[in-house]
């Protein structure tokens, strides 16, 4: 017989030509101030109700439409209006793979939330990235200056990773009117501790769609559950795309536990914002260059010694993310803000790490 040659099949030509994206995740038994997770646990209605799942049930498809429902009429919006999906990420997925076509661009402020570069590469859009200057602020002059009519989408994080800066609510309206023909994307991750919203747009902006995540304040991250918000044209195209099991009955069933647990849910958020105020004095005290920010995390500069700044903090026990790689961050690191307690402990770690850094030190 003859011997037939046999080639891996290539994917698309796009494909072979993005970047492995490996978040790192490996060996996270410490204090983890590195993914902007809550950094503590869920809400006890939300063990509750994973308690009482049963095996039988695991034996069903999920089914999403009850739950969108109430998810719908928390957010005072339509069921049409939403969709709920596995995570943020799925969402800007579905999102991109809807609507971004070859001669499409896609907008974004830099830096900012690595995967909408990352989905982006596998369409056949254009990225056009709009760097910030180094305050960091959201670049609104520069991104109204850059909508073009193959402008497609337009992704704002609200308030933006790693930076920690918001736009407004007139300059989002204002990009939306000035590129009607796109879809302005308001990635609301960090809306809790935030509390600026657009989401009331919904249905009356006809090119807004928001979405929010249950991984940042609800601490679901590891359920996978985040939703896209829109006109009901508009997620009509999303639904098409989006799986009708992508979000799993596990994640269902503890979705409105969670919505409801209001008391936990504040607890959180303010436990967070007066850690943030804290810290924020601690890194003055040590004389940190820090941007302000409006989410649970925050941005610091330390320089050309950032990759040995974060391997300090993992020998204290605390995780911190370098993100010098990102445009315009060069020896930035974002640091996750926790408990006050936590954070205290984060003190701790950072002041030990500053003065091994300036030499006042020796490591220990
Ligand atoms: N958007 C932003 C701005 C984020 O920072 C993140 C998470 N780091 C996400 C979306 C992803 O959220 P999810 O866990 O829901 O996929």
């Amino acid at each position: 017989m003859a011997e037939v040659i046999v080639t891996a099949p290539t994917p698309r030509a796009r494909v072979q030509a993005m970047k492995e994206y490996h978040p790192p995740l490996g060996c996270r038994d410490a204090l983890r101030l590195d993914f902007n997770e809550n950094t503590l646990e869920c809400s006890p209605k939300v063990r509750e109700a994973l308690a009482q799942i049963s095996a039988g049930s695991l034996t069903r498809y999920p089914e999403r439409e009850p739950v969108e429902a109430i998810v719908a009429a928390h957010l005072s919006l339509k069921p049409k209006q939403v969709a709920l999906t596995n995570g943020v990420d799925e969402a800007i997925h579905v999102l991109f793979e809807a609507f971004l076509d070859s001669g499409d661009e896609l907008l974004l402020p830099v830096p900012t939330y690595t995967m909408y570069e990352v989905y982006a590469a596998a369409t056949d859009a254009r990225v056009v990235a709009v760097q910030a200057a180094d305050d960091l602020e959201f670049p609104f002059d520069r991104l109204i200056a850059a909508v073009s009519p193959r402008t497609k989408i337009i992704a704002i994080a609200n308030p933006n990773s790693p930076s920690g800066s918001a736009a407004t609510r007139a300059q989002l309206l204002a990009l939306a009117q000035r590129a009607p023909h796109a879809v302005l994307l308001v990635d609301e991750a960090y809306y809790h501790f935030h509390s600026e919203t657009v989401i009331d747009l919904v249905g009356k902006v006809p090119n807004l769609i928001v979405a929010r995540t249950f991984s940042k304040a609800y601490g679901l991250a590891g359920l996978r559950l985040g939703l896209l918000a829109g006109s009901a044209e508009l997620m009509r195209w999303i639904r098409r795309v989006l799986s009708p099991y992508s979000v799993n009955s596990v994640a269902l069933a503890c979705l409105p536990p969670a919505l409801k647990d209001t008391t936990y849910l504040d607890w959180y958020v303010g436990e967070v914002l007066a850690a943030r105020t804290g810290f924020e004095a601690a890194l003055d005290a040590a004389k940190v260059r820090r941007w302000p920010s409006r989410a649970n995390f925050i941005l610091v500069d330390i320089g050309a010694k950032h990759a040995e700044f974060v391997r300090l903090m993992r020998n204290a026990g605390v995780l911190v993310r370098d993100r010098s790689s990102d445009p315009g961050c060069d020896g930035r690191v974002r640091i996750t803000i926790g408990t006050r307690e936590q954070m205290r402990h984060a003190t701790e770690a950072l002041n030990n790490a500053m003065a091994v850094l300036r030499g006042e030190r020796e490591a220990q």
